[in-house]
């Protein structure tokens, strides 16, 4: 790690307030290593969990080094990208169902990852819907020749758009932002009048944050900047110019899988990322049926998702 990576106290990234309540401190990056000790706090004003000990902005980029799972998903098994590519179908069939059982006309997934989304969307929707992607670092992005999908290259702070979309989708990125209002109140003004945007985050109120408060999925620590609820969610939305916005819970078998992992392999010191680790895929099957059987019990379920419209 360079001498340049500063780690920084920070005021909430949502409201601005540097009136935090101290939630949880000494946390460690228990998926990739990442050097330094960080704190989750809580804001007095707005009620949002977010990283209040973290690093400072210019030293983020450093914190999604090769171990990031993004970049190595590319490789994946025949059998995890069955899985991924069944994620992503419920995905789409959410989608519809959010469109009025239509196919919108023109789509952009802000943090698209390893495309994989996006080249699963080319493959089942009709040649006329235009697909693009923003990510921060393409090079582990592989497009299949001769592909429609139209792929920025960019930070989304510094991107300049000009066109709109129907539909903008971001698949657990919105925690990742360090400055959320702003960002979502560009995102607001990229659509088209009807259009929506979609965004699913890990739930802090899930039950598995509760069984792993020092190992759960969702912490991704210092990578996530927020930890939200299905209030913080709304009225992040809300404050970044939205009109109207509908959250409701999803299963997310990695919330298990993950979190379980995350536990073993640091409980039993092994050098191998949780995530390649032999009984990832074995949780991850079994974390489908626990999180449907969790699900069904109560309602802290392990992912949010936010349908949000602009006015008009
Ligand atoms: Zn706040």
């Amino acid at each position: 790690m360079s001498d340049d990576f500063k780690i920084v106290q920070g005021s909430c990234p949502s409201c601005g307030s540097s009136d935090g309540e101290l939630i949880l401190d000494a946390l460690h990056d228990v998926e990739n290593n990442i050097q330094g000790d960080y704190a989750i706090s809580r804001c007095r004003a707005c009620r949002l969990y977010y990283l209040s000990t973290r690093p400072d902005e210019a030293s983020l980029p450093a914190c999604y080094d090769q171990n990031y799972h993004v970049r190595f998903n590319r490789s994946l098994t025949p059998l995890r990208r069955a899985l991924f590519n069944a994620r992503y179908a419920g995905r789409l069939r959410r989608l519809r169902r959010h469109c009025g059982g239509k196919v919108p006309s023109s789509m952009l997934e802000i943090g698209c990852g390893d495309g994989s989304m996006l080249i699963y969307l080319e493959q089942v929707l009709p040649p006329s819907v235009e697909l693009a992607g923003v990510e921060l670092d393409a090079s582990h992005i592989a497009l299949p020749a001769a592909s429609r999908i139209r792929l920025y290259e960019a930070d989304f702070d510094r991107l300049d758009l000009d066109r709109r979309f129907d539909v903008v989708l971001m698949y657990h990125v919105l925690e990742h932002f360090a400055h959320p209002v702003e960002n979502l109140s560009r995102i607001c003004s990229l659509l088209n009048p009807g259009g929506l945007l979609l965004v699913q985050v890990p739930n802090w109120d899930a039950w598995w944050r509760k069984a792993f408060p020092r190992h759960w999925n969702g912490l991704q620590i210092p990578r996530h900047q927020l930890f939200l609820q299905p209030p913080t969610l709304e009225d992040l939305c809300l404050r970044s110019g939205f009109r109207t916005v509908k959250i409701s819970g999803l299963i997310d078998p990695g919330d298990f899988a993950v979190s379980v992992c995350n536990w073993l392999t640091n409980r039993l010191r092994l050098k191998t990322l949780p995530r390649q680790a032999w009984f990832y895929m074995p949780m991850v099957i079994l974390g489908g049926g626990v999180a449907a059987i969790t699900n069904l019990v109560s309602d802290r379920a392990g992912e949010l998702e936010a349908v949000a419209r602009p006015a008009g």
